[in-house]
């Protein structure tokens, strides 16, 4: 290592899950640079050690990822607006003096996700429903409201959290009970599943598409598996369909440039290298 190696990495509990060195490490090397991007395995109370020591390791940032993504919002020196209004951060970047400034891409990744596959698609082109109200939710619903949407109904199986969202973003964000999934989705340009159900190991999405117009985006942001059983029922309605790919590599990019100092490529080479390391 020389004094030029660029170092990054993903801090998370656990942490071998991650693909991010994965990925930024196929970008490393795409692009001949001198660094690496390291998982980071880090216990919830030595957090605020770890981001503390960044600078002094010769860290350009880090990612964050579960469980750490609000508590390390207090650690950072400076916050984006976006993530303010998110409340959690999923990137570091350290400056060269050594000050931290925190951000959240994935809101904006989720975007560039869908305009990838619909390119004349806009948050502003009608209702849009999301289904689920987690951590996941709340950054798409403050990316979309920060392009212009009109109305996100977002409709949770805990109806409080979904009520809540809906006051802290009147009058945009409408709330939507659980049992009103299968009507509440009849004329909306873009209905996204930010809950867990359909990932490997949990049961399908429990909806009906019977009233979904067949012009409806349908996204899903699991990509394991790559199709959950809820895409495969929209695509066979004749709906577009996105997988959760997108929006792991696009909230990737922008952060690899504000520490490698490029902005990188999704490659179909690096879609494959990414999904194979799910299969056994
Ligand atoms: P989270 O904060 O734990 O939220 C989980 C959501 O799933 C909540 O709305 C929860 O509803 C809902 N849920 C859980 N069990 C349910 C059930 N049996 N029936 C209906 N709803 C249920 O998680 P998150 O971080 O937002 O992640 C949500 C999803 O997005 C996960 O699949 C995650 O893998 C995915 N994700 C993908 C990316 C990407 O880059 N593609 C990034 C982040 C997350 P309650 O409020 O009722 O518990």
């Amino acid at each position: 290592m020389t004094e030029d190696f660029k170092l990054a990495g993903v801090m998370g509990w656990p942490i071998t899950q991650s693909r991010s060195p994965i990925l930024h490490n196929y970008w490393i090397e795409k692009y001949n640079l001198n660094g690496r991007y390291v998982p980071l395995a880090v216990k919830p109370e030595r957090l605020a050690d770890a981001i503390r020591g960044l600078p002094a390791l010769g860290f350009r940032g880090c990612n964050l990822t579960m469980p750490h993504k609000q508590f390390a919002m207090t650690m950072v020196d400076s916050l984006t607006d976006t993530a303010k209004r998110i409340g959690a951060i999923n990137c570091i970047v350290v400056d060269d003096d050594g000050k931290m400034s925190g951000t959240n891409n994935d809101g904006n990744g989720y975007v560039l996700s869908v305009q990838e596959v619909a390119p004349h698609w806009k948050p502003s082109d009608g209702p849009i429903a999301i289904l689920g109200a987690g951590g996941a939710a709340r950054a798409i619903i403050v990316a979309l409201l920060e392009r212009g949407a009109k109305e996100v109904r977002v409709i949770n199986r805990t109806f409080d959290k979904a009520v809540a969202l809906a006051k802290e973003f009147h009058p945009v964000i409408k709330s939507m009970p659980w049992d009103k999934r299968s009507d509440a989705i009849d004329d909306v340009t873009l209905l996204v599943n930010a809950t867990n159900q359909g990932m490997i190991g949990k049961p399908a999405l429990d909806i009906s598409l019977d009233k979904l117009s067949s012009r409806t985006l349908v996204s899903d942001l699991i990509y394991v598996p790559p199709e959950t059983a809820f895409l495969a029922a929209a695509k066979a309605r004749g709906n577009v369909t996105i997988n959760g790919l997108g929006m792991l590599l696009h909230q990737a990019r922008p952060a690899f440039q504000a520490w490698f100092g490029i902005l990188p490529e999704i490659t179909r080479e690096l879609r494959v290298k990414i999904m194979d390391t799910f299969k056994s």
